[in-house]
């Protein structure tokens, strides 16, 4: 089973055909409400790879917390461990462009009532062969979370977004540290994907960089580093690509899987979810995934 500690929120997505500048007003094309926030859409990718998932966190005592629950409890996610907690859940009102561009305001509602573990989440975690942490929840929360894990043996993934500079007892207690090239840069203060890696590797004993349409690469202690490129897709909405990644990777390895051969699954999940818009609406199926991995 895969463990999940993260957040929840409620995509508001306004289409237009320019934002507006401050002081100004414009008409939209369109508006969506969609289920989203990097805990909750890992906690998809790792469901629809077929793994069990249980989701610990918080969704607020509104209507949107609702739907969040039932959007995940729809994937045969475990739900026991997401409180509903007082107030607003978490929202995220994205503006989206014409050319594609967006802007985002994150209010974190629920997910800031997150701070630590309640009873039964160390039960949840230890039974787990994964823990999937991001950063959209309290640190001290994140924190408690991976020493859980770590105390039971379970492997830690860490993915570090939005990028923030980590606690060295986090960094300690992750096993597997998943950024994006922006993050890895953020963290290091270097540009170069592989010396990031490197330099990354001094805190945590794996890394892999996830690099857009040019792949991944991964870099573990005492081993050559290992460049696995994309499969060749048309992207149309790549939200959610690194989410969709760490689900997949993380379900690949608890099977026991070996990493190349998971690197090269997960990349395929993530190249599936890019041809198709949205965040969890474009998560692939196990058999998609198959499908393409062995293409
Ligand atoms: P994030 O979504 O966190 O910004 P990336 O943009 O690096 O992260 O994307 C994560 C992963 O999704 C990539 O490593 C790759 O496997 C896949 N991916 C993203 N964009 C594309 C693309 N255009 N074509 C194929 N795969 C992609």
């Amino acid at each position: 089973a895969i463990a999940v500690l993260g957040s929840t929120n409620m995509d508001l997505v306004a289409y237009v055909p320019k934002a507006p500048r401050l002081g100004e007003t414009v008409t939209g094309r369109a508006f969506r409400t969609v289920p989203g926030g990097k805990g909750a859409n890992q906690a998809v990718a790792a469901a629809r790879c077929g793994a069990r998932v249980v989701m610990i966190g918080a969704v607020g005592a509104d209507e949107f917390g609702v739907r969040l629950r039932s959007a995940l409890t729809a994937d045969g996610i475990d739900t026991a461990g997401l409180r509903t907690a007082e107030g607003a859940s978490g929202t995220a009102h994205i503006t989206v462009d014409d050319e594609g561009g967006n802007s985002i305001i994150v209010i974190p509602g629920a997910n800031a009532r997150v701070t630590g573990l309640e009873a039964g989440d160390e039960t949840r975690i230890a039974a787990a062969d994964a823990l999937l942490l991001q950063l959209e929840l309290p640190l001290e929360a994140v924190l408690a979370g991976a020493r859980a894990a770590r105390a039971h043996g379970v492997r830690t993934v860490l993915t570090p977004a939005p990028a923030q500079t980590l606690p060295g007892e986090l960094l300690a207690a992750t096993d597997l540290l998943v950024p994006n090239e922006h993050e890895a840069a953020a963290l290091t203060g270097l540009t170069d994907p592989g010396r990031c890696a490197a330099a990354l590797l001094e805190a945590v004993p794996e890394v892999v960089v996830t690099l857009g349409a040019a792949g991944v690469l991964y870099a573990a202690r005492g081993r050559e580093p290992l460049s696995v490129p994309a499969p060749r897709v048309r992207a149309v909405d790549t939200t959610a690509a690194g989410d969709t990644f760490v689900g997949a990777l993380a379900v690949a390895l608890g099977e026991g899987r070996p990493m190349p051969e998971a690197l090269r699954w997960a990349s395929a999940a993530a190249a599936l979810s890019v041809q198709r818009p949205g965040a969890q609406d474009s998560m692939p199926t196990r058999a998609e995934t198959d499908a393409l991995a062995l293409a």
